[in-house]
């Protein structure tokens, strides 16, 4: 996208959206007062993206401007939200989790982080939940985004990066198979990465049910049945071993548990797997030869594999055919996950997760519990131990659960099975949200906090590389707006701690270097001046002096032995499967002009010129059996609900499948399909896959 040259004097950033944080500056017109005009401007000098940006970066601006975004605190008086004062709103919220917790126990108010909370707040609101709710009900939207990953990664390397190496190693590498990622919408500039590596002589393979435009890139695409990623990995490491592919060195050498792998492979014949996931034979031998014999090669997943009830199988599964192959912990190979939100990667190591403390300290490991009690000036005694997984809190709202604190998150839209969730929302005795804008979360809240956003509060997210960089703040809030480090700040001393919780970001960000120092994710060494100099600092960096580990496993992995662990892993079916009364697959994914719940890009004129509404997307084979034509409204209905939407005609689909983006609330709401089967490790929902009925709707 063509943008005006980088200027000299303005604040260097980084967009609020996507996992790729992009560069960007930002241009103030008439000084940094709350309510200037802000103009993103092109910066070049951040590698990752040169200088590109989407539609969604490029527009974030819009979202600063008073009129679409929440003034002022919001609190609900006979039935109502009305405009409030922060004193009330906050004194509010300390009356209601106090009335909660004195009649129900601490664990009965919970708290709902999220993905794009910068590594700041996602630090805070941990120990907020830990040190002055001391409840153990704290997890996050991200669980629902790259948590299958994150788990199979863990096994089998002992560290979860998302990418154990830098984007630019992508362009180098002999083949890539990318597994359920469309990042030709989710992320565009990334896009350059896989058509360099075309332009250098090497092969892209993509795995997606759907011919998406980066599936149209590739050099081979196989088009799976959705929800069978699992069996297809296991099917291609079932030819690699039987065509002779396996790097018999480096498997002794560098990994362990190949004997159980080979055997669940060796059980899944390509005929088999062919019947399960509707993939060639000769095609799957087709991508097997090409990944296997090239020099290098690198398997990159997404939400695809990851969002399913096997998600940490089926990651698994492919982690297998890199280690089976040799393409892991060599130079240009390996493994990596897409991470989808803007701080996937760090809004997942600082303690918003149940059962992890800053730095990927664990919950349950004395040694992790009492170095982070030290750091907090709390007893290890008084810390709570592991509580309940994103669906699973939600699931237990209104019954355990009485009270919740959702910053940064829009479950009403996000969740699976959220006609549910809703209900389960409304049933609280008191909901506090902190929002940008009113979103349908926020609507159903007691108390609203309206929150400072991205270009107002500067603050570290991680991008999906592992380089942690700096969002700048160049511009005031508007009057009635806070950060929410000042929400916490003020919400902690009203409840008795009146120490601890810093509103100045960079000193939470000194105290979140002590707590992950020694940690696997480490912080310690890594500063907001030296972010500023180095375009980004990569984790682990232990000490100022260390120059920070763009590149993970070259040498060993983190497991205690240093080997690389196979998955002893089985296809499995999904949790749902068409029938005669449901006989279809829905997927769910994203379009290119709509980010998450879009709360934020709904409310931007020209992405929702692009985009204005959710669709169906049907392949014309099924569009003629329905009787429907471009346009028309069709009904999908789940075992959980039913959503109305127009069709979308695309022989870009599976005639078996169905497609819903999932960016709306209302009638064309695809997560009231959804099943929230969960993944046993990584406690995932299944997104991805369940079986629908659709048929032509009256109306909505
Ligand atoms: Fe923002 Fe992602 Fe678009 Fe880059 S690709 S501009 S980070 S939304």
């Amino acid at each position: 996208i063509a943008m005006a040259a980088e200027p000299t004097a303005a604040t260097e950033t980084h967009c609020p959206y996507c996992a790729l944080q992009c560069g960007m500056a930002l241009r103030v017109a008439d000084g940094a007062g709350a309510g200037a005009d802000v103009e993103v401007v092109e910066r070049a000098s951040f590698p990752v993206n040169r200088g590109a940006l989407c539609g969604k970066g490029r527009t974030a601006a819009e979202v600063l401007r008073t009129g679409v975004r929440l003034g002022s605190p919001l609190v609900r008086s006979d039935g109502i939200l009305r405009a409030a004062g922060w004193d009330e709103a906050l004194d509010r919220i300390v009356s209601g989790f106090r009335d909660v917790q004195g009649k129900h126990g601490r664990d009965a108010v919970g708290v709902f982080g999220g993905g794009g909370l910068t590594n700041e707040k996602a630090y805070a609101l941990g120990k907020f939940a830990r040190v002055v709710l001391r409840t153990s009900n704290i997890d996050y939207n991200g669980r629902f985004c790259m948590s299958s990953a994150a788990a199979a990664h863990r096994k089998a390397f002992g560290v979860d990066r998302g990418l154990p190496f830098p984007l630019a190693d992508i362009p180098k590498t002999g083949c890539a198979i990318v597994v359920g990622s469309n990042l030709a919408d989710t992320m565009p500039p990334a896009l350059r990465y896989l058509t360099e590596l075309k332009e250098n002589g090497g092969s892209l393979v993509v795995v997606d049910p759907r011919r998406t435009r980066t599936a149209a890139e590739a050099t081979l695409h196989l088009q799976p049945v959705p929800g069978t990623d699992l069996a297809l990995a296991l099917g291609m490491l079932h030819l690699a071993i039987a065509d002779g592919h396996v790097d018999e060195a480096f498997v002794a050498e560098r990994t362990s548990g190949f004997a159980a792998a080979r055997a669940s492979a060796m059980a899944h014949w390509p005929e088999r797997v062919e019947r399960i996931t509707g993939v060639p034979v000769p095609l799957m031998r087709r991508a097997v030869e090409m990944f296997a014999e090239a020099a290098s090669g690198m398997v990159l997943t997404a939400r695809g594999p990851e969002q399913q009830s096997k998600g940490t199988d089926t990651v698994g599964a492919w982690i297998n055919l890199c280690l089976a192959t040799g393409k892991a912990g060599r130079p240009y190979s390996g493994y990596g996950c897409l991470t989808g939100q803007g701080n996937g990667q760090g809004g997942r190591e600082h303690g918003q997760k149940a059962d992890q403390l800053p730095g990927y300290r664990s919950i349950t490991d004395a040694a992790d519990r009492a170095h982070i009690a030290s750091v907090w000036g709390v007893d290890e005694a008084s810390l709570p131990g592991p509580g309940r997984s994103a669906y699973e809190l939600l699931d237990a709202l209104g019954s355990d659960v009485k009270a919740l604190l959702v910053m940064g998150s829009n479950p009403v839209v996000s969740a699976p099975r959220a006609a549910h969730v809703t209900d389960r929302l409304k049933s609280l005795d008191f909901l506090v949200v902190s929002d940008v804008v009113l979103s349908e979360t926020a609507e159903l809240a007691d108390v609203v906090l309206p929150s400072a956003q991205w270009a107002e509060e500067s603050g570290t997210t991680t991008n999906l590389e592992g380089r942690v960089i700096l969002r700048q703040a160049a511009v005031t809030p508007p009057p009635g707006v806070r950060t929410d480090l000042f929400a916490l700040h003020h919400l902690a001393a009203r409840m008795g701690v009146s120490y601890g919780f810093p509103t100045d970001p960079e000193t939470v960000f000194d105290e979140l270097r002590a707590a992950t120092s020694g940690a696997q994710a480490d912080y310690a060494g890594i500063t907001y001046d030296r972010i500023r100099r180095e375009q980004g600092v990569f984790w682990p960096c232990p000490d100022e002096a260390h120059p920070g580990t763009p590149r993970l496993f070259l040498d060993r992995f983190g497991t205690p032995d240093g080997r690389a662990r196979f998955a002893d892993v089985a296809h499995r079916p999904a949790a749902e499967e068409p029938d005669a009364e449901y006989p279809l697959y829905l997927t769910t994914g994203r379009v290119l002009a709509q980010y998450q719940s879009g709360a934020q890009t709904r409310r931007v004129a020209e992405l929702n010129a692009a985009e204005p509404g959710p669709f169906v997307e049907v392949h014309p084979h099924l569009a003629d059996r329905l009787g429907v034509a471009e346009g028309e409204l069709l009904e999908v209905t789940s075992r959980r609900g039913r959503a109305v939407a127009p069709v979308r005609v695309s022989g870009a689909i599976r005639p078996d499948t169905v497609f819903m983006p999932f960016h709306w609330g209302g009638a064309g709401r695809a997560n009231s399909l959804t099943n929230p089967a969960l993944d046993p490790t990584s406690k995932m929902p299944e997104f991805k896959v369940c079986a629908v009925r659709v048929e032509r709707a009256d109306g909505p």
